[in-house]
C-alpha cells in the first residue's frame, strides 16, 4: 500500500534545511527596503501561480515578466543595501543569532553631540535600542530617518526646532525618530531632583533593553540609563567608553522578549512555508510512468573477462509527484548490475533497488524483468583452422589443382565457452571465378564473434589452376 504522507528522513532534512535557510535570510535582510521588495517579488510569483492555475495565459505571462524585471531590479537598485547587510556580518551571525544589534553606532558621534548640547544648557534625551523593537514603547513620534552626525543630532534638539522636545531614536548609523514620548518611569527611588526628561529616560531603560542617554537642560550634566543602572559622566570621552563598553554587551544578552517572539513567528512561517512547498512539490502522490532504460554491466571482478548477458535494457516503473515525473527522462536514471561474484559459465542476478540511481523523490515500483542470466567467461587462445569461403564456380575446362593457406591456422583468443565450439575460421567470401592463377593475398578472416580476436587477421591463398577439370 501506497502512503500519500509517508516521509522519508531525507524529506524531513529536505524541508527543514530549507525552512533554516529561508529563516536566516529573513534575519538577515529584514527591515532592509530590499527584503520589502522581496515580499512584493514573492506576492507576484504567488499571483502568477494563481494565473496559471485559472488559465489566465496573458496575465501569468504578463506577471512572470514583471517578476523577472523586478528580481533583477532589487539586486540592481538594492545593491548597496544587500552588500552591507552580508558585510556587516560575520559568519558566525549569519548562520546563527539576530544580526541587529550588530549596526555599529558612531558612539563617538553621539557622545560629542550630547556633551556639545550640555556645554548649551540645551536638554535633550537619546535613545539608542538594543536587539530589541522599542517602537511598541514610543508615542507621537516622527519618522526622519536621517544620517547620524554630531551637528545633526545637535540642532533636533535646538530650541526653535519643532520637533525639539521629546526623545530622538538612534539606531545603527541613522537617526531613525524625533519627538518620541516614552513612558514615565514609576520608580520611586529616583532622585527628586529628576523631572520628566529623567523619568522618561528611567522609564524606557526599564521596559526596553536601550540606552538613554539624558542631557539635562538645567544642571548640564550628561547621564545614561540603562536597566537599572544610572551613570552621569564627566566628558564625552567617559561617555564613548561607556557606550562602547555596554552596548556589546546588550547585543549579547538574550535579544529580548518581543525580538524572540518575532524570531519564533519567523521561523514557524518559514517552516509552514517550506512545508508546503514542500508537499504540492515533492510530494510523491502516486503517478506512475513506465520507462525503458538501458541496463549496463560492470566488472568488479579481474578473474572474467568477458561478462555477455541476454537484456541490454530495462523497464522500470516508478511513481512520484506528477510534477517530478513529468520532466524526467531516461537519460538521468541508471541501472547497473556490478558482476563480482559468480562463476565461469551461465550466472542469475537478481535486479535489486540498488541497481539503479533514481532522482530524489522517485521511487522504483517494479522492475522487468526481475533478474538477468549473464554469461560470465574467461579468457582462452586457442590455434584454429582455416577455411576458404568459396564462392561462384570456376570456368568450364578449369579445375583447382592444389590450393594451400599461409598460415592454415590462426591464433583465436575468446570466452572460452565460445571457443570450446569453434572448430573453423572462414575468410571473406572468394570468388574463385576471378581467382588469379597463383593465388591471392591478403584475404581477410571472418570474426567469428565480435568479442574474439583472430591473429594473423588475413591468410594468402597460393592456388594452381589447371585445365582439364570439369
Ligand atoms: P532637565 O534637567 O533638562 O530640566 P528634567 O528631568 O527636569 O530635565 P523636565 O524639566 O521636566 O525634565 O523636562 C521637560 C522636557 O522633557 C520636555 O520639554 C520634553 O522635551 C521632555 N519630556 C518630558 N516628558 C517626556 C516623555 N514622556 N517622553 C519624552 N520626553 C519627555
Ligand atoms: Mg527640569
Amino acid at each position: 500500500m501506497f502512503f500519500p504522507f509517508e516521509l522519508r528522513w531525507q524529506d524531513i532534512v529536505d524541508i527543514l534545511l530549507n525552512s533554516y535557510i529561508l529563516f536566516r535570510l529573513y534575519a538577515v535582510f529584514r527591515g532592509t527596503n530590499a527584503f520589502r521588495v522581496f515580499l512584493g517579488i514573492m506576492g507576484l510569483l504567488l499571483v502568477q501561480r494563481i494565473a496559471v492555475a485559472a488559465g489566465l495565459i496573458l496575465t501569468s505571462w504578463a506577471v512572470q515578466g514583471i517578476t523577472a524585471v523586478a528580481a533583477l531590479i532589487v539586486v540592481v537598485v538594492f545593491r548597496n543595501e544587500i552588500r552591507s547587510a552580508l558585510q556587516a556580518r560575520n559568519l558566525k551571525t549569519f548562520f546563527w543569532g539576530s544580526p541587529r544589534p550588530l549596526l555599529r553606532t558612531p558612539h563617538a558621534c553621539v557622545a560629542e553631540a550630547a556633551f556639545g548640547l550640555a556645554e548649551k544648557r540645551i536638554g535633550a534625551l537619546i535613545v539608542l535600542p538594543g536587539g530589541s523593537d522599542v517602537h511598541l514603547e514610543l508615542q507621537g513620534s516622527l519618522r526622519i530617518d536621517c544620517r547620524l552626525s554630531r551637528e545633526m543630532l545637535m540642532s533636533v534638539f535646538w530650541p526653535d526646532n519643532p520637533v525639539h522636545d521629546g526623545a530622538a531614536v538612534v539606531r545603527g548609523d541613522r537617526i531613525e525618530e524625533v519627538s518620541a514620548v516614552l513612558p514615565l518611569s514609576q520608580r520611586d527611588d529616583l532622585p527628586s531632583y529628576y523631572g520628566m526628561r529623567h523619568r522618561a529616560a528611567a522609564g524606557i531603560a526599564g521596559a526596553a533593553d536601550v540606552i538613554a542617554i539624558v542631557v539635562s537642560e538645567e544642571r548640564g550634566t550628561v547621564s545614561a540609563f540603562y536597566g537599572e543602572e544610572v551613570r552621569t559622566f564627566a566628558d564625552a570621552g567617559a561617555l564613548e567608553r561607556y557606550l562602547e563598553r555596554t552596548r556589546p554587551a546588550a547585543a549579547a544578552v538574550s535579544a529580548g522578549r518581543r525580538e524572540t517572539l518575532t524570531m519564533a513567528v519567523a521561523g514557524a512561517v518559514s517552516l509552514l512555508f517550506i512545508t508546503s512547498v514542500w508537499f504540492s512539490f515533492a510530494r510523491r502522490d502516486g503517478t506512475l510512468v513506465t520507462m525503458e532504460i538501458p541496463l549496463e554491466y560492470v566488472r568488479r571482478d579481474s578473474k572474467f573477462d568477458y561478462v555477455d548477458a541476454d537484456i541490454d535494457t530495462v523497464r522500470l516503473q516508478l511513481s512520484g509527484a506528477a510534477a517530478l515525473l513529468k520532466n524526467i527522462n531516461a537519460s538521468q536514471l541508471k541501472a547497473r548490475v556490478e558482476v563480482k561474484s559468480g562463476e565461469v559459465g551461465e550466472n542469475v542476478f537478481r535486479l535489486a533497488p540498488d541497481n539503479f540511481s533514481l532522482p530524489p523523490g522517485v521511487e522504483l515500483r517494479k522492475v522487468t524483468p526481475e533478474e538477468v542470466a549473464v554469461r560470465l567467461d574467461i579468457e582462452a587462445v586457442r590455434s584454429v583452422a582455416v577455411q576458404v569461403d568459396w564462392a561462384g564456380t570456376l570456368p568450364p575446362g578449369l579445375c583447382i589443382e592444389s590450393c594451400e593457406l599461409r598460415p592454415a591456422y590462426v591464433q583465436v583468443s575468446g570466452p572460452s565457452r565460445r571457443m570450446d565450439e569453434l572448430a573453423t575460421v572462414y575468410t571473406e567470401p572468394v570468388d574463385v571465378a576471378a581467382l588469379p592463377r597463383g593465388g591471392i593475398d591478403d584475404v581477410r578472416l571472418v570474426v567469428p564473434h565480435p568479442v574474439m580476436s583472430i591473429d594473423p587477421d588475413t591468410v594468402d591463398i597460393a592456388c594452381a589452376v589447371q585445365r582439364g577439370g570439369r
